[in-house]
This record gives structure tokens, C-alpha cells and sequence, in this order.
């Protein structure tokens, strides 16, 4: 028996967590336990530097359902748990953040509601009272501009914590792209969801890992994946642009025969260069975005590196990341 899989894999992406992740196996274990399921807890240590990595060590080397990998640099939280989900070998996993922002308890929800059916279950957040005012104003834009313009519908407050039935995982493991939204990826693949309301915590100890501009490059590589519209819009803009500059033309045309010629004009000439040069500029930025991005995709890499693992038999390795 000792080498079935077990019910439940925990993916816990950490970066300079190293004063919560005691607290963090504390509440985990009890939790787990009372549900009488079986469970692994994989450790991605996202390239710490605050003796993070020591602490999983220790913690592993005490209690075998826990194992660690570390990267060899910080590669992100989206890479860290596309490491953990390929490392998962139990029946379904739950993905939680190591700060303690997300409680444990409501594992127990989740398990049930595994229990009756559901393959994609995501934890809901009810409230931001936890982020600066800033952040929560600026997350609100870059949902309702996602909702509006990408592909695929995002369930509101959904994130990271959430249980996915082996099947979903499997589906996500398809998916090799390596700039990662995991919250795209995660409404992407369907199956039968649901949510569960939660509020956030506040965090154990230390600070929030994303500054406005992390989080920025994370919102843009949101909508980039998910989608098309910043490509395709300039085909309108321009066509509207070049209609403007026709009946601008004839205009001026009739203007001429009708009355003459005249001279002044120089402030809107400037100004409408000044204005569709920075537009062309901003479809070229528009157009180099997507390129930075294919050229990513096209080089191939593989998603992470693995410095050192705490499970020697390093189950089910991906060949770290790479594949099709
Ligand atoms: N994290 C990570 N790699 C990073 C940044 C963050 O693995 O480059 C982890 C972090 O340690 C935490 C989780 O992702 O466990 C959520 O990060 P954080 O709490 O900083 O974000 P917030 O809760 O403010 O959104
Ligand atoms: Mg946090």
C-alpha cells in the first residue's frame, strides 16, 4: 500500500515564506486528517533566499507525506504551480497559497463537494479588505476588462486555492504554455465547477510578493492569453481613422474650389501627426507584445529548473516542464 496514491496532493507554491510554513503544516495536518483522507504536501520553494528551504527540508525529513522541490531561481507563482501540479500523483489536488492568507479549514468544503461530483471547485473570495484600496481598484479594471474582452468568462473572486479532481489536473498538465494565467487556464478547462465562499486573512508573516509591477506583467499576460482583441482592434481603429481622413480630404477638397486656399492650420496639423504617430505606436507595441510572447512559446524552454528535491524518486517528473 505504500505506493498508492494518495487521495489528496497539496501544491504549495512558496516564495521567502519561511516563518509560515510551520504555522502552515500545523493547521494543514489536523485538517487532513479529520477528513480521513490520505495525503501527499509538495513544497515548491520558487527560488527563496530566506532559509526557506532548510525549513521544508526539516519539515519533510520529520513527517514522509511531505516533500519539497526547489528551484533554481524565483520562476513565478504560475510556474510553481504548474511544478507542483506535475509532481501531484493523488486523486485530486488542492492549491493554497503558504502565507496563510487562505484557511485550511475550508479543505473540508472542498472534499466534500469532491465527494459529490464536482472536478473544479475554487475557493470564492468574498472581500479585498485585506489589499490596499490602490490594488483592489486596480484588479477591478483588469476583471471587468478580461470579462469584457477575453475568451473565456472568469468566475468572480475565484483564485489559486481550489481542489481539482485528478481528471482537471491531467487537462491542465496539457497545457504547456509558458507565460501562465493560471486563473485563465483554470476556467478554460471546464468540468464540473463550483465555488466556495472564503474570506481572505490577512498574512502570517512578512509581505505580499506582488508590486504593482509584477502584478501589471501579470494582468497583461492575462489578457494577452486570453485574448485577441488588442491584435484585432486596430483593423477597426484604422479603418475608422482612414474614413475620418477621407471625409477630412473632401472637405478640405470642396473647401478649396468653393474658397481658396488658406493657410493657417498649424496646430491641428501637429496635432493629428503627433496623434496617429502614437497610435501607430501603440499598435506596434500592441503587435511586439504577442511576438514577445510567440517568441517565448517558439524557444521552447522549459518552464522551470529543479535544483534540489527532498524526494529522492522524484515521482512522475515531466522532464521538468518541457514536452509538447
Ligand atoms: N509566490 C511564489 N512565487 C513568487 C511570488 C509569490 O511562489 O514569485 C507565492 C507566495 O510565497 C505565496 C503565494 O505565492 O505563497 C501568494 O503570494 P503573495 O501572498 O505574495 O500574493 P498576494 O496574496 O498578495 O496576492
Ligand atoms: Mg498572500
Amino acid at each position: 500500500m505504500e505506493d498508492a496514491s494518495p487521495d489528496i496532493s497539496m501544491v504549495l507554491p512558496l516564495f521567502n515564506e519561511s516563518a509560515n510554513l510551520r504555522p502552515l503544516v500545523d493547521a494543514l495536518i489536523p485538517v487532513l486528517e479529520d477528513c480521513g483522507v490520505t495525503f501527499e504536501a509538495i513544497f515548491i520553494d520558487d527560488g527563496s533566499t530566506d532559509g526557506s528551504w532548510e525549513t521544508i527540508r526539516a519539515i519533510c525529513n520529520a513527517d514522509s507525506r511531505f516533500q519539497g522541490l526547489s528551484f533554481s531561481r524565483n520562476f513565478g507563482k504560475e510556474i510553481a504551480i504548474a511544478a507542483g501540479l506535475d509532481h501531484a500523483r493523488g486523486k485530486a489536488v488542492v492549491i493554497m497559497d503558504a502565507d496563510l492568507q487562505h484557511p485550511p479549514e475550508l479543505i473540508r468544503n472542498f472534499i466534500a463537494k469532491w465527494r459529490e461530483g464536482y472536478k473544479n471547485i475554487y475557493g470564492q473570495r468574498m472581500d479585498r479588505v485585506t489589499d490596499p484600496e490602490l490594488r483592489n481598484f486596480l484588479t477591478r479594471i483588469f476583471y471587468r476588462l478580461l470579462d469584457r474582452f477575453g475568451d473565456t468568462s472568469l468566475p468572480p473572486g475565484a483564485g489559486d486555492f481550489r481542489l481539482l479532481d485528478r481528471q482537471a489536473v491531467d487537462a491542465l498538465l496539457k497545457l504547456r504554455e509558458r507565460a501562465r494565467f493560471n486563473k485563465g487556464l483554470y476556467a478554460w478547462i471546464g468540468f464540473k465547477t463550483c465555488g466556495v465562499p472564503f474570506e481572505m486573512r490577512r498574512r502570517g508573516s512578512g509581505s505580499t510578493k506582488f508590486d504593482y509591477g509584477k502584478l501589471f506583467s501579470f494582468a497583461l499576460d492575462g489578457l494577452m492569453s486570453f485574448s485577441a482583441l488588442p491584435l484585432k482592434v486596430w483593423t477597426y481603429v484604422g479603418l475608422a481613422v482612414s474614413g475620418f481622413a477621407l471625409s477630412m480630404a473632401s472637405f478640405y477638397g470642396i473647401r478649396t474650389m468653393l474658397f481658396g486656399v488658406d493657410v493657417p492650420g498649424y496646430a491641428s496639423l501637429i496635432v493629428s501627426i503627433a496623434f496617429f504617430a502614437g497610435m501607430q505606436l501603440i499598435s506596434l507595441g500592441v503587435l511586439g507584445e504577442y511576438i514577445a510572447r510567440i517568441f517565448d512559446e517558439v524557444k521552447g524552454r522549459p518552464l522551470y529548473l529543479i535544483a534540489e528535491q527532498t524526494a529522492e524518486d522524484a515521482p512522475k517528473s515531466r522532464d521538468q516542464g518541457a514536452g509538447a
